[in-house]
């Protein structure tokens, strides 16, 4: 038993009875192959249930690439590129829905705001060049007039998830690796109940481009009116 720490040893339970559990045709359909409805980028953080969030239990529906920030690009050789774990289902799987889901007091647009401010990187260097991805955009955003910069550190925090979904939404809707057929949603999960009451609830942000909640009201059905909401001007 040495070396079995208690964390291993809760992986291993945890996994047992996810076994146990699973109903005997759970992987039947995808067996041979996969063909995600949705590529859903979102930040690593342990508080956003990447497929729980959307109500999902079966597998083959969420293609969940995830990194600090919810980053939809990546660095190659001085180029900003589209992620590949954000192309490979739209280009290989026949994925044709991207969202982007930031999160109410995100750590990594937090550190990148703390460096736009004259704070240092959090460091090591392989948490750094996310945070450094980040703050141009966290720059861009407190030049503009969309956030609120006399507010409590909390609320531009907030804020600035929000515009980073709106930035990261419109690299993919730029891209040319991004088919135009592709649709692109933005949401921020809010966990701590900063657009409204409902703890858990993906608020959509970004519409194809579109980011007035009340012209987004617009094209989704009545019931998940207040679903869209912004906390930028
Ligand atoms: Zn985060």
């Amino acid at each position: 038993m040495s070396g079995t720490g208690d964390v291993l040893l809760e992986l291993l339970e945890g996994n047992h009875s996810h076994v146990e559990e699973l109903p005997d045709d759970y992987f039947a359909d995808v067996q041979t192959g996969q063909q995600p409805n949705v590529v859903s980028i979102c930040c690593s953080d342990s508080r956003v249930p990447q497929e729980r969030m959307w109500g999902v239990d079966h597998p083959g529906a969420v293609f969940t690439p995830s990194n600090i920030g919810n980053q939809v690009w990546d660095e190659d050789e001085g180029e900003q590129i589209v992620d590949g774990g954000v192309l490979y289902p739209i280009h290989h799987a026949g994925t044709d829905v991207a969202a982007v889901v930031g999160h109410t007091g995100c750590g990594a647009v937090t550190a990148a705001y703390q460096v736009a401010t004259g704070g240092e990187n959090p460091g090591p260097q392989g948490v750094d060049k996310w945070v450094e991805m980040l703050v141009p955009v966290v720059e861009e955003a407190l030049e503009s007039d969309l956030v609120d910069t006399e507010a409590d550190e909390e609320t531009v925090i907030n804020q600035l998830v929000e515009y980073n979904v709106d930035h990261q939404a419109a690299f993919l809707r730029e891209s040319e690796d991004v088919p135009d057929d592709v649709d692109v949603y933005g949401f921020v999960y809010d966990f701590q109940g900063v657009y409204g009451n409902e703890h858990g609830r993906a608020y959509l942000v970004n519409h194809n481009g579109e980011t007035k909640p009340e012209e987004i009201a617009d094209r989704i059905p009545d019931e998940y009116e207040t679903a869209t909401q912004s906390l930028l001007y």
